[in-house]
């Protein structure tokens, strides 16, 4: 692996999931929704095209009331190759939720997923990057093989339990290498949003310095309600050829990469 170094690109598609997730009363305000639903609308097709164009497995989480919500969608993604993994269910954080609760939004967000592609999906990302202290054990006892939530390194990880390795990779994320903190807006006053120009600025002097950091990879997080929009889209396009141009880089689907973990 030292001459190789490995892309990862988790894709959220939340659409209006990650505004009702945490308030479920939001569910009343369409226009908040609609900023979700231009996921479907307007970013979706062109994020593939670009993806395809580029000849990257991406890796989309979805929750499962996104997709009970909108199964041609996410069927297009499936179609496209791209790996599909859970985002929970309603897109409840689990760090607020009893054990009940968080069990029934892990288990109901991989069962929506598993009606509309027909497979039971083994990659999750917790709504908001959270655990709780029984997290582990619910997700060993589901099946799931890859955890994307962590911040601990820039490198990939086997999970531990009683000082003993399961089978469980974490493929840690990093806030900075994610589009929310500089997109992510809802009318709220005095959050800013970013130039793409640069984020791209940022996401690269971070790949250019890992790049020369044995054993780390690139973990990149989108959301297509954020990212899927006209100027943001072509400064994805010129990043993804930017880290393409460097000869090491190699593009890993979630489970392609985990694979590579003793
Ligand atoms: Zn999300």
């Amino acid at each position: 692996m030292s001459d190789i170094f490995p892309v990862v690109v988790g894709i959220d598609f939340d659409a209006e999931a990650i505004w009702t997730g945490r308030q479920p009363e939001l569910a009343n305000r369409p226009v908040l929704l609609s900023h979700g639903t231009f996921a479907v609308r307007e970013g979706l097709a062109p994020l593939l095209a670009l993806l395809a164009e580029h000849h990257i497995r991406a890796t989309f989480f979805i929750p499962g009331a996104t997709a009970d919500r909108h199964p041609e969608a996410v069927r297009a993604i499936h179609k496209a190759g791209h790996e599909i993994g859970s985002h929970g269910h309603a897109h409840r954080p689990v760090h607020t939720l009893n054990a009940e609760e968080e069990k029934k939004e892990l288990v109901g967000g991989i069962d929506s997923i598993e009606r509309v592609t027909g497979s039971r999906t083994r990659i999750w990302r917790s709504p908001s990057w959270e655990w709780s202290a029984r997290t582990l054990d619910y997700l060993l006892a589901e099946g799931i093989k890859i955890s994307t939530n962590f911040h601990d390194t820039i490198r990939p990880y086997r999970h531990m339990r009683d000082g003993k390795p399961v089978d469980l990779v974490e493929l840690p994320v990093q806030w900075h290498l994610a589009d929310a903190p500089y997109f992510m807006y809802g009318g709220q006053i005095g959050r800013v949003i970013h130039a793409s120009a640069e984020v791209e600025r940022i996401w690269m002097e971070e790949f250019e310095a890992m790049y020369d950091w044995p054993g780390t990879f690139f973990h990149l997080t989108l959301h297509v309600q954020l990212i899927g929009h006209p100027g943001r889209l072509a400064m994805l396009n010129r990043l993804l050829h930017r880290m393409r141009a460097r000869p090491r880089t190699r593009f890993f689907g979630s489970a392609e990469l985990a694979a590579t973990i003793a």
